[in-house]
Formats: C-alpha cells, structure tokens, sequence
C-alpha cells in the first residue's frame, strides 16, 4: 500500500500509528466521535481566563474573552466585561487559554480512506489542533475532505492543501501514480511535471482551482523554474512550499525564490556538503558525521531566510522516528541518516538567527501518550532545539500561520481573528508538556471537549488490513 508522500515513506509511519491504535483500543467501546457545538449565532464568553499568546511571553491573568459568529469579538480584563445577556458564559478559573495549534505537514490522502482520515481529523481537533497544512496528495480528496470541515459536517481542524510541481523525471515514483489515480502523473493539474516549456501562468490558475492554496515544489527542479514557480504563484496569491532541497535547485535557490516555507531541516545540509544533489531522492544521503556540531555554514542562509520571511518546517519527528528505527533494526537502518542531534542543531541554530521555525510531524502518532505526533515535535524542538516553552508556542501557532499565508486570521489570540483556541488545565509557559493538558479546544466558535472525545474505530478498523 502506498500511504503517503512523506520523505521517509509511509510504511513505516503507518505501523507507527497503529502501535498508538493499540494503547487506545481499550477505550473503543463506544463508537461515536462527540463533538459539542454552539451555534453560529450564539455568543460565548468565556471568563477568569489566563491568557497565553503568541505574540507576547507575558500571561495576562483575569481576562475575559468574547466569541461571536466563530471569531474573537472582545479582549477584556475582567472588571471591565459588560457581557450580552443572552451570551453563554463559561468559567475557565485556573485554566490558561493559548492559540489553536498547527501542523504545517501532514498527508491525509494516502489510501487508508475516508473513514481513517475523519477519524484522524476528529483525533486532531480534540487535542488542541485547529489547522493543518497537507503537503501533497490527491487535491480531489482533499477538497472534499475541506469542505465537510468546513460545513461542519465533520470534526477537523480548517485543512489547507497543496497542489504539487516537480521535474518531469519525478513522476515514477508510485506515490505519484496514487495520488493521480485516473489520471497520468506528471501531467495531472495538481501532479504536474514542470519543464522550461509549461505554460506557468495557467498552471498555477489551474492548481489554485483545485482549492490548493499553496504548490508544493518536491523535487528534480533547476533554480529558474523554482523562481518562475513561485513569482507566478505569488502573483497569483498562493503559498510556495518546497523540500529545503529540491534538487539541483539548492537551498539558498528557494530562499532567494522568497518561497514561504522550506521543509525538513536536514535538507538544509546540502547548502554546506560538497554533494550537489541532481534529483531525489538524494543519494547517497551525506555522512552527517564530518560535519560535527559546527553549523556556522549555515549564517549567510538563515539571514536569507529571515529577510525573504522563510519558515523553516523542521519535522523533527522524522528524525527521531529514524534514530528510533535505527535503534531497533541497526541491521536495515532507514535511509534517513541524518541524526536527530544534528537536526536539532540545525534548528536551534536558524531559530537563533531569527527563523520562524514551525510545527509539521510529517508523520502520525508516535507516542503512547494518547496524543497526536504534533506533541511530540513539541518535545523534540525544547529537548533538541532548545526552544522554551514559549517558542514552542509561537512554532506551533502564529509561525504556522504565516506559513500558511493566515497570520491574519489565526495564530494568535486577537480581536477579529477566527476564535481558534485551546483551553488548559496548567500553566503553558512553565514546562513544555503542559502544552499537552487539553481541557477543551475551541476551533472558530465550535467546541471541542476533550473530556467527549472517543477514538473511532476507524483508527483500528485501519489497521486490520
Ligand atoms: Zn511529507
């Protein structure tokens, strides 16, 4: 089966989430995914709130915060409400609100089928996850996937998707036969070979009419096709998001494109090592090793990326999941040999320089915590990254938006932004994990309580085959 476009491939992931399906098969019994919902008119408050953002490292104790028509309507101290009457008031004393989380990668149109996927979404919003970004699949299912969300006819996160652009040499890799089913990869809209002869200006009208907000550059493209890709799709208001190595376009060619996101910090490597990769995947993948813990190769890229607004999507996750592997099979290592400490480098390193690092797993639940893979990238950037608390935070919110191309509607917790929040029963800025104490999220309006939250048994049933 052919689950995924992830780097590392999808198999392995996938056995992944299933060992996380076992840890919560116990609890299966009931069938039913809940959600709570309020209604589109109804005004919410909620009180005695500690608010947690993004964009300030201080909390602000006793506040008040107002949601009408799913967005933030008022910001107050609490002295100050003056709160409709008909509005519902919930009291959040001893609780901490912070921004809706976002996972900048994600692939949800891998063939384990509809079921799957909703269950995955409902899994996600009831931890704390009100947007995630698809980084490449089959927009057909995807677009349908975004509409159901966005009607409400199902539990998820706000899905934004990716239409892909590679070299025509790309295209017989079987992940791309799946992900354009009935049609000939390499020339479906959103699976297109790109060459000096395609008509870009038309390309991109037509990828953006799939409902893809973003092209998602993979691989096997020179450095002038990066940069035609991405002026035209900026000129026609979409997101660029490319592997930080596209092969042979360079890092430093995607970041003076002014791309707005690079993928997979260890990719980065090849801005420093004397392997010029020609097409992916790259082989052989460097020796991480000779380039010790010395990362000062990387200033003159990173000041790059932060005056061209480059996030840098670090997927941690994929790292530690291949040291895990190593270390269970050293006999069939993975491919991935980049070691998570160098990843992390990598990743302290540009977040030093000012990066706008962001939180993409790439990947599916990998921890028996009963949370999704997202919290484990938390971990993994304050454990091997160095980010406090806080960074984790802003990674894990406003930077996500950026990304995105919404940093004015979520990310932060503001007055006219979506009300995507996230409730908590301790305090976030004290210890990374407590970004892991879920009491509720709240995705534009809607509530999600996670004390309601059943997994389905479409994540088990999954597995079965
Ligand atoms: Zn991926």
């Amino acid at each position: 089966l052919i689950r995924n476009f992830c780097r590392t491939g999808g198999q392995r992931q996938f056995d992944r989430a299933l060992g996380l399906i076992g840890k919560l098969a116990p609890a299966m019994a009931v069938a039913t995914l809940l959600s709570v919902s309020v209604g589109a008119q109804e005004t919410l408050v909620l009180t005695n709130a500690t608010l947690v953002d993004s964009v300030s490292p201080d909390a602000r104790e006793h506040m008040a915060v107002t949601i009408a028509e799913g967005r933030i309507a008022s910001i107050v101290p609490m002295a100050q409400l003056d709160a409709p009457e008909d509005a519902r008031v919930m009291d959040l004393s001893g609780r901490y609100l912070v921004p809706g989380y976002i996972d900048t990668h994600v692939h949800l149109s891998g063939g384990e089928g509809r079921a799957w996927t909703e269950a995955m979404l409902g899994f996600f919003v009831h931890s704390g996850i009100t947007t995630v970004r698809d980084m490449a699949g089959d927009v057909r299912y995807l677009a349908d996937i975004r509409r159901a969300s966005v009607v409400n006819e199902i539990a998820s996160p706000d899905v934004h998707f990716s239409s892909l652009m590679a070299g025509p040499s790309f295209f017989d890799d079987p992940r791309t036969h799946q992900a354009a089913a009935g049609e000939i990869p390499g020339e479906a809209v959103w699976m297109l070979g790109v060459d000096s002869a395609t008509d870009l200006t038309r390309s991109v009208a037509r990828a953006s009419g799939t409902g893809a907000t973003g092209i998602k550059i993979y691989a096997n493209l020179p450095s002038d096709l990066v940069q035609q890709i991405t002026d035209e799709a900026h000129a026609q208001s979409m997101q660029v998001w490319t592997h930080a190595t596209v092969a042979p376009a360079l890092p430093a060619d995607a970041v003076e494109a002014s791309v707005d996101s690079v993928s997979h910090a260890c990719m980065l490597v090849s801005h420093i090592s004397p392997l010029h990769p020609q097409a992916y995947p790259a082989r052989p993948d460097p020796d991480f090793g000779v380039f010790g813990d010395d990362i000062s190769g990387y200033t003159d890229l990173f000041e790059r990326m932060v005056a061209n607004d480059v996030t840098l999507d670090a997927t941690l996750f994929i790292y530690e999941r291949a040291r895990r592997a190593r270390e269970a099979d050293p006999e069939n290592p993975p491919r991935l040999r980049c070691p998570i400490s160098y990843a992390g480098l990598i990743v302290s390193a540009a977040h030093e320089a000012g990066v706008a690092v962001t939180t993409g797993t790439d990947g599916y639940a990998d921890s028996d915590t009963g949370l999704p893979a997202l919290f484990d990238e938390f971990d993994l950037l304050a454990e091997h990254a160095g980010l406090t608390p806080h960074d984790v935070l802003v990674a894990a919110t406003i930077n996500g938006a950026t990304a995105l191309g919404l940093a004015d509607e979520t990310g932060s917790i503001e007055v006219g932004k979506r009300a995507d929040l996230v409730v908590l029963s301790e305090h976030p800025l004290i210890r990374v994990e407590n970004l892991r104490m879920i009491d509720l999220t709240i995705r534009e309006g809607r509530l999600y309580s996670r004390d309601a939250y059943v997994p389905s048994p479409a994540l088990a049933a999954a597995s079965a085959d």
